[in-house]
């Protein structure tokens, strides 16, 4: 994966300066490239069974031209400089066509946090934010919660950070649970936004969500919520997988009660009594109306885009279809949701929470969201309409085109080019 991810964000990105009519197109390129600044660090931790081992953690502070540069830490095996690089990049992009005030950010550690106990993980997370201290910050970089992070290691983080800086910036980390300053609807946020983002693709397409067949891969924080949400407009969920197992029901799955499962069964789906076992392989072979790939990246890939059948895709993962894959896609006529819209309700909610956190001052639950569906609708007719009038390559191409736009200003405004 990796630098083949790097790889394809500066693809998405050349695609989108080439179709565009600004100025300077060679020198937006070469600033939004690569990262304004990078760090790998690596640093001990002490394991239960005495012995030190050494860990590898990265941070990309893609382009600050709009802002802190913001966005989440993950911890997995397949973390390296490549892969921390392109999700900075599509950060930046992310923030910019949410009209947030942030540039983008990623970083992460590789490994995997399932071998570690409890007590090492607290310890890993600790000893990272010493080795990345003096480079973030409340005004400055926001990490926030990724793959296989959430908000109790975001409080151990905050946690060592303010011994460090003998200061109570909560802002400097978001998606803190409650007691901590987090926000409400933070849980819920990327996966509802994806339903929203869909719902509205689905108005486009003039798909009804009531009865409309979904497909989900993975059912993490994003995958899980975004059923439930369309669960509740009345679509049927025929299908899900996670990394381990699948589930296939053609009359539909019961999300409430899969949740309650899930939980009690140790985040596993096997044997979820509503559903028939899929090979968690066969995902993507079974046709629907909506397809939400919200797993980890590169799951569409050119080989198995072909056999894919559906009307909408919308992207909960980073990255999860490729070049190659977009091209069948499209000439398909499946309306793809890019991830870069559909899956940033969690970074717009945290962009919230940072707020509140500036302010002192905390909302309800309805209010965030409130907010968040008018943000992310606004942003999904924005970018549809670019695509529309401007007759971009896809939906896609006009994000980017949109949040190019934006940045290039602000980077010609700070005499960056
Ligand atoms: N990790 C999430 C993302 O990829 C959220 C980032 C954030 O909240 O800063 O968008």
């Amino acid at each position: 994966m990796s630098q083949k991810e790097f790889e394809m964000y500066q693809q998405q990105l050349q695609t989108a300066i080439d179709e565009m009519s600004i100025d300077n197109k060679e020198a937006v390129y070469d600033q939004l490239k690569q990262p304004n600044r990078f760090f790998e660090v690596s640093f001990p931790v002490l394991m239960d069974d005495g012995k030190k081992k050494v860990f590898t953690g990265y941070r990309s502070q893609f382009c600050s031209a709009l802002g802190p540069t913001k966005g989440g830490l993950r911890y997995h095996e397949g973390v390296d400089a490549g892969e921390v690089k392109a999700l900075s990049g599509w950060m930046t992009i992310k923030c910019a066509l949410a009209d947030l005030p942030y540039g983008g950010g990623k970083g992460g550690i590789t490994v995997n946090p399932k071998e570690l106990s409890e007590g090492e993980l607290e310890r890993l997370s600790r000893a990272f934010v010493r080795a990345i201290h003096p480079y973030i910050g409340e005004k400055w970089d926001v990490p926030a919660p990724d793959v296989n992070t959430n908000g109790q290691i975001m409080s151990y983080m905050l946690d060592e950070y303010e011994a460090i800086t003998q200061k109570q910036d909560i802002g400097v980390f978001t998606g803190k649970p409650l007691e901590l300053g987090g926000s409400l609807g933070r849980t819920e946020a990327t996966g509802y936004g994806v339903g929203f983002c869909v719902r509205e693709a689905c108005k486009k397409k003039g798909l009804d969500l009531k009865g409309a067949t979904v497909v989900c891969q993975g059912f993490g924080n994003v995958g899980s919520y975004a059923c439930l949400w369309l669960y509740n407009q009345g679509c049927k969920i025929i299908a899900i997988a996670n990394s381990r197992n699948g589930l296939y029901n053609k009359d539909g799955i019961d999300i409430p009660e899969l949740f309650k499962y899930y939980e009690e069964n140790g985040n596993d789906l096997l044997d979820f009594p509503g559903a028939e076992y899929l090979d968690k392989d066969k995902i993507y072979d079974i046709p629907c109306d909506i397809l939400l790939p919200c797993g980890l990246g590169g799951a569409i890939t050119g080989e198995n885009a072909d056999k894919i059948e559906c009307k909408v895709i919308g992207e909960g993962a980073n990255g999860p279809v490729t070049p190659e894959a977009d091209e069948i896609l499209d000439k398909k006529g499946v309306l793809i949701v890019p991830d870069v819209l559909a899956n940033s309700g969690g970074v717009t909610v945290s962009y919230f929470e940072w707020a509140q956190n500036l302010e002192g001052y905390y909302w309800t639950e309805e209010e965030v969201f409130e907010r968040e569906e008018n943000l992310l609708v606004k942003a999904f007719n924005n970018i549809y309409d670019i695509y529309e009038k401007e007759n971009t390559k896809n939906m896609r191409s006009a994000a980017f085109n949109y949040a190019i736009k934006r940045i290039s200003e602000a980077m010609k405004l700070k005499g960056w080019i």
